[in-house]
């Protein structure tokens, strides 16, 4: 056997060992909120298993012993992490401290939690923000802690780095079955709308929609719009995100994205063009650009057999379309109330109110 031929097939036993199955497991969405965890929701009430959700005010993320007795009751076979302290640039350089302690916290907790109480398996989602800032693109999972992190959002990167590392102690000293997957950036359904903490996607719609609403002349953006990144819609992420839970079992992190870089001027005249905004767009200076470049290597993804179902035009129209339709229900009855989970199979339920509050 040729050494290519070994190689590829080492390759493929590291990334394929057992399937999952979901048949009547009790499934921890921890974060459930959120624009993960409610697109995660969504995609299981398809599977036949039991969703276990809880919200903040019933479970103290940061607090060990509370994670710890919920865990203990509630028995979750699979875990999946998508709580955390979540944020844009400038939320990140804002506060620092409290990306790192709470996110830092809360994987530290439920990873612990789910290890002594025996849960089967989990899945922890990071962020490409824990790859370093001068790491050629495209970006492959062997990268990862080989070089310092963009320094903008270096607390909450090093918390994403310690839940990786976390699960792969555990799955290497004791043989536990918990892995981290590597997020690009998310767009979708329940994100964060409000322009102090927003993402550049949900920032971009937002400040579009009120200045076409408003014929406004121009719209000021943040950043040169020379940075280049990714960007998937959330539901293919889900998607990806469970097919992992149910057939990739690997120390090795493994990266999720379109694998396909824009820069952020390209992504905002997109965004645009959606929204049918006619007015100027100014860019500012590259003080709040972030990383230069971030694209995922997505091929240990592609050779699972995954794909994303929609391109980034079809993504953003979905996604504009959900943001009209929120802001409808919200000025209708004067709060949004959206999605509306059914409640099959919850455990521990709750329908959740919008998450973005545009402030
Ligand atoms: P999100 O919309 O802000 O949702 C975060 C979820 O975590 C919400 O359910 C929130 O609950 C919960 N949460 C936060 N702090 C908590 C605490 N102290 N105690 C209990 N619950 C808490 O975030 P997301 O965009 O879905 O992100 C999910 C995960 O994906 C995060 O780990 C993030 O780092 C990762 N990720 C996201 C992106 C992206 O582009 N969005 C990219 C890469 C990685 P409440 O509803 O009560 O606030």
């Amino acid at each position: 056997m040729s050494l290519l031929t070994l190689a590829n097939v080492n390759a493929v036993k590291e990334m394929v060992l057992e399937k999952v199955n979901l048949h009547k497991k009790k499934v921890w969405v921890v974060g459930h909120s959120g624009l993960v965890g409610s697109s995660l929701i969504r995609k299981l009430e398809n599977d036949d298993c039991s969703i276990l959700t809880a919200k903040r005010s019933e479970l103290n993320l940061l607090d060990q012993s509370e994670v710890n007795k919920w865990v203990l009751f509630n028995r979750p076979d699979l875990v999946i992490v998508c709580a955390g302290k979540v944020g844009g640039i400038k939320a990140n350089l804002d506060s620092p401290y409290e990306f790192l302690y709470e996110n830092s916290l809360i994987l530290i907790n439920v990873i612990h939690a789910s290890f002594k109480y025996n849960v089967e398996k989990l899945v922890n989602i990071s962020s490409s923000c824990i790859y370093p800032r001068e790491a050629l693109n495209p970006l492959n999972e062997k990268m990862i802690c080989s070089g310092s992190v963009e320094p903008s959002n270096e607390g909450y990167a090093y918390s994403k780095i310690i839940g990786l590392k976390m699960c792969e102690a555990l799955a290497k000293q004791y043989n536990k079955n918990f892995l981290s997957l590597v997020s690009t950036n998310l767009y979708g359904p329940n994100d964060n709308f409000n322009l102090r903490t927003a993402h550049a996607p949900a920032a971009l719609i937002r400040k579009f929609h009120e200045a076409k609403m408003r014929n406004d002349k121009f719209v000021d953006i943040w950043g040169s719009g020379n940075a280049i990144r990714e960007f998937l819609h959330v539901d293919d992420f889900a998607e990806a995100c469970l097919l992992i839970l149910k057939n990739y079992n690997s120390v090795k992190p493994i990266n999720i994205g379109s694998g396909n870089g824009i820069t952020l001027k390209e992504f905002a005249l997109e965004i645009k063009k959606i929204v049918g905004f006619k007015g100027k767009v100014n860019f500012g200076n590259n003080n709040l650009d972030g990383m230069p470049s971030k694209v995922l290597d997505t091929s240990n993804l592609k050779r699972l057999g995954w794909k994303p179902k929609l391109s980034l035009r079809e993504g953003l129209k979905l996604y504009y379309n959900w943001y009209r339709k929120s802001i409808y229900t919200k000025n209708k009855n004067n709060l949004i109330n959206l999605p509306i989970f059914a409640k099959k199979n919850r455990t521990q339920t709750q329908e959740k109110s919008f998450s973005g509050n545009f402030t």
